[in-house]
């Protein structure tokens, strides 16, 4: 039998064992007695000696209550299923004295973290569609967190617990939640944005900074700040990244993006200095491959938050949660690309980063009618292997539909997205050449340029051969709308 503690709801929860510590409380497996259901307590022992711990114990306690009072929410009212916040409060520990909460038990012995992803691949990290899953989820989180007026403060990717099971996520960490503006925390280094080693005062912009972090961690590894400039002056003054004043000045003072575009020298692509350790340069060798495999669309988005939106005023433009979920949504909806080992990659990406064997795609890019600025808008069909017939249904969107309002935003070519849907299907298939049957149900022209520069009008229903190399055209008022480029064609199973 364990001791009973009374909330402040006047609910009796038996405490059993310690599931495990953290930082500054203990949380322990808790029975209710009035439902019979299994919670977790989270205590947190005083220290009256240690004003700092009580300090912060003391702004704990105030988040708690005020997420307990306003829960987080999902729009319309639903819950956040992946954020494990507090449910009820025990404001005085009898006996032992300071306060603890009760949550939901949550049992993640078999889910993964950044940490597992990257040191056991195989076993925990998620694929392509996994992580758009999650990142979704997350955004959401820290969207419901900002529209009720608060701030996250401090991401710690220990809290945070990847289910490859069913691609979830859960963030079991809510001590920090606090109202926007208000000092409590500083939060962790290097998730932390540069301003915040000034500020001290984690706020919304900064919270936009850290969650793009924490996806950069989930799909790339390592820091986005971490480079070949940035090692070298902490290697140079002998400092280690794991105190304030040496991560401040490598990451507030320094700070460049290790993929910026247009300042190189942070890079971290074909690192050869010898001056920058092994590890290092290796490590940086899997997070280029990674970095290389997104999504333009992706990278657009970490470029916008490392690169153009990193320092000054331009941090007040960080992207909203609201923005990321539109491009996870875009790459969900018609960015990926299924193995035959079962797990998703993006489409586009030439081998299977599981496996290791080739998923050949064609690739189809929208170009803007009359002119207009190029979007960044592209589209992969999947294409499997080894068979006699495929059919390519082009930037299929809702029921098959070409849907202009799902183009992130951006409406460019709308009488194009608005007739209809485009069938190609190749229906013949040898090694060198592939014939392809045309069936353009929306009645848009067809232009084929092959290799040896021959063009040809693809007419309604007509068969062309679609050699490596070729090109295909859609023309709507006599210019070019949509360009596909037959890049290693490989045919479809089924
Ligand atoms: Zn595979």
């Amino acid at each position: 039998m364990g001791s009973i503690i009374v909330s402040d709801t006047s609910k009796h929860y038996e405490l059993f064992e310690r599931l495990g510590k953290g930082g500054v409380g203990a949380v322990f497996r808790a029975v209710c007695k009035e439902d019979g259901k299994t919670y977790a307590f989270k205590y947190f022992k005083p220290d009256p000696n240690d004003v700092q711990l009580m300090l912060v114990h003391n702004n704990i306690k105030k988040n708690i209550a005020n997420l307990i009072k306003t829960p987080l929410k999902a729009v319309g009212g639903k819950e956040l299923t992946s954020f494990i916040g507090p449910k009820d409060m025990i404001s005085n520990v009898p006996g032992k004295g300071g306060f603890g909460y009760i949550m939901e038990f949550k049992d993640t012995s078999h889910c993964g973290s950044i940490f597992k992803s990257w040191k056991k691949p195989e076993q925990y990290k998620p694929d392509a569609r996994a992580t758009m899953e999650i990142c979704i989820k997350i955004a959401e989180i820290f969207d419901r967190i900002h529209a009720s007026g608060r701030c996250y403060k401090d991401v710690n990717e220990g809290n945070i617990y990847l289910d490859s099971q069913n691609n979830n996520v859960y963030i079991i960490d809510s001590d920090n939640i606090a109202p926007d503006g208000v000092k409590t925390i500083f939060g962790t280094l290097k998730y932390v944005a540069p301003e915040v080693y000034t500020t001290e005062t984690p706020n919304t912009v900064s919270d936009r900074f850290s969650m793009a972090t924490f996806f950069y961690r989930l799909m790339v590894g390592g820091y986005p700040l971490e480079g070949k400039k940035t090692v070298k002056y902490l290697m140079d003054n002998q400092l280690d990244d794991n105190d304030f004043i040496s991560a401040k000045a490598a990451y507030a003072d320094r700070a460049l993006f290790a993929f910026d575009e247009r300042d190189k020298s942070n890079t971290i692509r074909n690192v050869t200095e010898k001056y920058i350790p092994d590890d290092h340069k290796s490590s940086w060798k899997i997070q280029t491959v990674y970095w290389d495999l997104l999504p333009q669309s992706i990278r657009d988005m970490f470029l916008s938050v490392f690169s153009d939106h990193l320092l000054g005023e331009a941090r007040d433009r960080r992207p909203s949660e609201k923005q990321w979920i539109r491009v996870f949504d875009s790459v969900l909806e018609k960015g990926l690309v299924k193995c035959k080992c079962g797990k998703y990659n993006y489409s586009g990406n030439k081998e299977c980063i599981f496996c290791g064997k080739s998923i050949a795609s064609l690739k189809v890019t929208p170009c803007p009618r009359n002119g207009a600025a190029a979007t960044d808008f592209s589209v992969t069909v999947p294409v499997k292997q080894k068979c006699n017939s495929v059919k390519f249904k082009l930037l299929t969107g809702k029921g098959g539909e070409i849907v202009a309002s799902q183009l992130d935003g951006n409406d460019a070519c709308p009488s194009l997205f608005s007739r209809g849907q485009i069938i190609l299907s190749v229906i013949d298939y040898n090694k060198t050449e592939k014939m392809m049957k045309c069936k353009n149900v929306s009645g848009f022209r067809f232009t084929l340029s092959h290799p040896n520069g021959k063009i040809i009008n693809v007419v309604n229903g007509a068969s062309v051969f679609l050699m490596k190399g070729s090109q295909l055209d859609l023309l709507i008022d006599g210019k070019t709308a949509l360009k596909m480029s037959a890049i290693d064609f490989v045919a479809e199973t089924d």
